[in-house]
């Protein structure tokens, strides 16, 4: 294993046996007896590089996409979405907005993985979304866009665990927020030992399917594939 997020590991007197992560459960004394000096957690969800091997082969990063509008007359804001709830639409490409916590600016997201990389794109692409879900801010402005990247797993399923030394959680499938939250907690009971990190998410086999070095290239066909099941459950409705 190479790169960035091993070099403490090595610094700290770990071994750099490459098959540690092989094993179908992970262990960092499979072909090394010496105890590890440190424990490291990989925490780096969609950006798992392929340095990372054992986990790039694992997730599936893909881009999320975010706008915020200018800000807004709070009356407005009030009236489009009571109660400052968050606003979630039930297809598996998902669209999704809120008042932004601090302002009376509205911030939406959705066109996840659609391989957009300019600002022009991403509003051109979430404005009508916008307009569609919120017709009241079709006049509206964008003032600030951002990209990120998320990923999802073969089992669509976020996956935490390891053994001495080395640890990971990841996977969040859409929903890292939350889930994120809730498995940094529980690596970081793993790593003390405490039965309290125990969950289901670490007795599921984190998979990987053959071939796949963490080259998301069919993630366009995946999207497409969503795009048709929203639109024939639309239909039937
Ligand atoms: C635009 C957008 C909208 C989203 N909307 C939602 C939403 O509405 N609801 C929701 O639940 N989730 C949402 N997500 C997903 C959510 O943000 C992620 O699932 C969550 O941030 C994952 O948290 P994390 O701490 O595990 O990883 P990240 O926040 O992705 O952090 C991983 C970190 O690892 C670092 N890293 C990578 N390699 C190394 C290395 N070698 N050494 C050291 N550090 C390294 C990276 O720099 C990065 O800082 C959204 C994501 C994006 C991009």
């Amino acid at each position: 294993m190479k790169g960035g997020w091993c070099d403490s590991h090595i610094a700290a007197g770990a071994t750099t046996d490459p098959y540690w992560w092989d094993a179908a459960r992970p262990t960092l004394l499979r072909s090394n007896p010496a105890p590890p000096q440190a424990d490291v957690v990989a925490a780096t969800n969609g950006y798992t590089t392929k340095s990372l091997g054992w986990f790039a082969r694992r997730v599936i990063p893909f881009q999320g996409y975010i706008a915020a509008t200018e800000e807004l007359p709070p009356d407005l804001v009030k009236k489009l979405i009571p109660n400052r709830r968050v606003v979630i639409d039930t297809n598996t490409d998902i669209d999704f907005c809120r008042i932004a916590p601090d302002s009376s600016r509205v911030i939406i997201g959705g066109a996840t993985a659609s391989g957009m990389s300019t600002s022009e794109a991403i509003a051109n692409r979430l404005h009508p979304i916008m307009a569609r879900v919120l017709p009241g801010l079709a006049g509206r402005k964008f003032t600030h866009l951002w990209i990120g990247f998320c990923c999802g797993t073969f089992d669509l399923m976020p996956h935490v665990g390891g053994s001495r030394g080395l640890w990971y959680a990841m996977g969040y499938s859409f929903a890292g927020v939350t889930m994120g939250t809730y498995m940094g907690d529980k690596v970081a009971k793993q790593v003390l030992g405490s039965p309290e990190g125990a969950t289901v998410f670490s007795e599921a086999p984190f998979h990987t399917v053959p071939l796949y070095t963490g080259n998301p290239w069919f993630m366009p066909f995946v999207m497409h594939y969503f795009h048709w099941r929203d639109a024939r459950i639309a239909a039937r409705q």
